[in-house]
């Protein structure tokens, strides 16, 4: 158990998190409007998203099946039955006077994602629902110093909400589920996961209380949207609620917003209850009721998710477990692993090996160019050449990042690049001997101050006879010749 422990003795956190998720679908929710994200204010926008008297929504079928599709991956029931209803309430950027949403009977119960704790346990956070809801539309304030624009283009656009039980205990574990259920949605191909596009938002519950006792009054963080903010929202309020009960106060249940710039968050309004939205089953809609087999279809289409992923890449390749959970966390970086991988039979080494080179070098390569790994300029297959090319030694590691430069910039194969600037690793034994024998020749003061003790100079020399190869000598074997020729020296100077 992770408990915070203060002058007054222990505290135990429970967070539970509302992730709205947006829907990827080409059109909204119950219009044929785009939902193409970056447009002008306004563009996207139908008579039934404007809400215009006498129009009707009907349902988008495709967005219901990316909704029984992401029940699925999340381990949840599909619900054969159920309803939409009207959370009613006044806000300037909802024509309708109220929103979509389902909450007597959603389309998905329970489920769960599994998330691993800095000691590599497993802990399963169990979901409540899944139900799926409009978005509102956006109030601009900062355009004119008189006026509040309205922008509904975000109107009608499908959401899901994920709603878990208060199973975190801590800051890391909400963070941990966040990027897990991205992850997860993004395999599915069900929420694109854009955060800083909208695309994913928290609203967090936090509340503290003492071991052993009943859990704490919650206050609700909205809309929070990175998981770096999750993080400084979380902690903030687990020190705020605890300030205020050491001290004798009561925590409010209320809502409250997050300001990233401070990373502080403060009071909206106390929170609302269900009775002051006034729920009840539109009228507009039909029961939503599906056919067991449509389910079935649709279960067919998952692909293998993350947690399956990374334990058949531990499994297959002899992938330690924290290489095959990075890779695991994006579907294309995991296919570009496996295609480089495929070209020939791996063995342990050179499996960790090439995870490695894409987790580091490549990964850097690819922010520094603002690419991502399936638009990248280098194939899996010359990413699985490179390594083998420095696993069998025919090349170092350092000359090995300059040629993935080069392979940046020309596409060329590593094995050609090498070849054409003569990269080849030296491993000739008179070679190497040469070069360290005219090194020690070259500095025979430098040597006596060795052998008196001065045993620092050892590098000096490797990197002298380095320089004398232009860095192309195996470096393991100039180690070797050089320790071998100073140590004989020794001996027969001794003599
Ligand atoms: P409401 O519908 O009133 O917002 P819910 O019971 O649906 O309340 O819970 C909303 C969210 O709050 C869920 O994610 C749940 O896990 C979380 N939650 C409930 N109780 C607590 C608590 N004591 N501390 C922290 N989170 C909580
Ligand atoms: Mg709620």
């Amino acid at each position: 158990m992770n408990y915070i422990e203060t002058s007054s003795g222990k505290w135990e956190v429970v967070v539970g998190l509302e992730v709205h998720a947006q829907i990827i679908s080409r059109s909204k929710l119950f219009s044929t409007a785009s939902t193409e994200f970056g447009i002008s204010p306004n563009e996207n926008v139908s008579f039934v998203d404007a809400a215009l008297p006498g129009t009707l929504p009907v349902i988008n079928s495709f967005c219901i099946d990316q909704a029984i599709k992401t029940g699925l991956g999340l381990n949840g029931t599909v619900n054969l039955v159920s309803f939409f209803d009207r959370k009613n309430y006044f806000y300037a950027d909802l024509p309708q006077g109220y929103q979509i949403s389902q909450f007597y009977h959603p389309i998905i119960s329970g489920g769960y994602i599994d998330i691993e704790n800095e000691n590599d346990e497993l802990k399963r956070i169990n979901l409540d629902h899944i139900h799926i809801e409009q978005d509102a539309g956006k109030s601009i304030h900062d355009q004119s110093p008189t006026k509040s624009f309205i922008d509904l283009n975000r109107s009608g656009i499908a959401l899901m909400e994920i709603v878990t039980k208060p199973d975190m205990r801590s800051a890391d574990d909400a963070a941990a589920f966040l990027r897990k259920l991205r992850s997860i949605l993004r395999y599915l191909k069900t929420c694109d996961g854009n955060m800083d596009e909208g695309s994913m938002r928290a609203d967090v519950n936090v509340s503290v209380h003492r071991p052993e006792t009943e859990y704490g009054v919650r206050a609700e963080v909205k809309n929070v949207n990175s998981i770096k903010f999750l993080t400084t929202a979380v902690n903030f309020e687990v020190a705020r609620q605890i300030e205020i009960l050491e001290s004798g106060g009561k925590v409010d249940q209320e809502t409250r917003l997050f300001d990233s710039s401070s990373g502080k968050t403060r009071s909206m309004r106390s929170k609302e209850d269900a009775q002051d939205y006034r729920y009840f089953p539109d009228p507009d809609l039909p029961p939503l009721i599906l056919e067991q087999s449509r389910i079935d279809a649709i279960r067919e289409t998952i692909p293998e998710l993350p947690d399956a992923k990374a334990s058949r890449l531990q499994r297959e390749y002899g992938l330690p477990r924290y290489e095959a959970r990075i890779i695991s966390s994006e579907r294309e970086m995991a296919d570009f692993y496996e295609k480089a991988l495929s070209g020939f039979n791996p063995d342990k080494d050179l499996a960790k090996l090439l995870a490695n080179w894409i987790i580091g070098e490549l990964f850097a390569l690819l922010n520094k160019h603002g690419k991502n790994i399936a638009n990248s300029c280098i194939s899996p297959e010359n990413m699985g050449e490179l390594v083998t090319l420095i696993k069998t030694d025919v090349i170092s590691g350092k000359i090995a990042k300059d040629v993935l430069e080069l392979m940046w910039s020309s596409r060329k194969s590593p094995s050609h690049i090498v070849e054409k600037n003569g990269w080849r690793q030296i491993t000739s034994m008179d070679t190497i001997e040469n070069s360290v024998k005219e090194v020690l020749a070259d500095h025979t003061d430098k040597v006596a101050e060795y052998k008196s003790g001065k045993e620092k100079l050892f590098g000096f020399f490797v990197g002298q006879a380095m320089k004398k190869t232009s860095g192309k000598a195996y470096g393991q074997m100039l180690n070797e010749v050089l320790k071998k020729i100073l140590d004989e020296e020794e001996t027969s100077v001794q003599r």
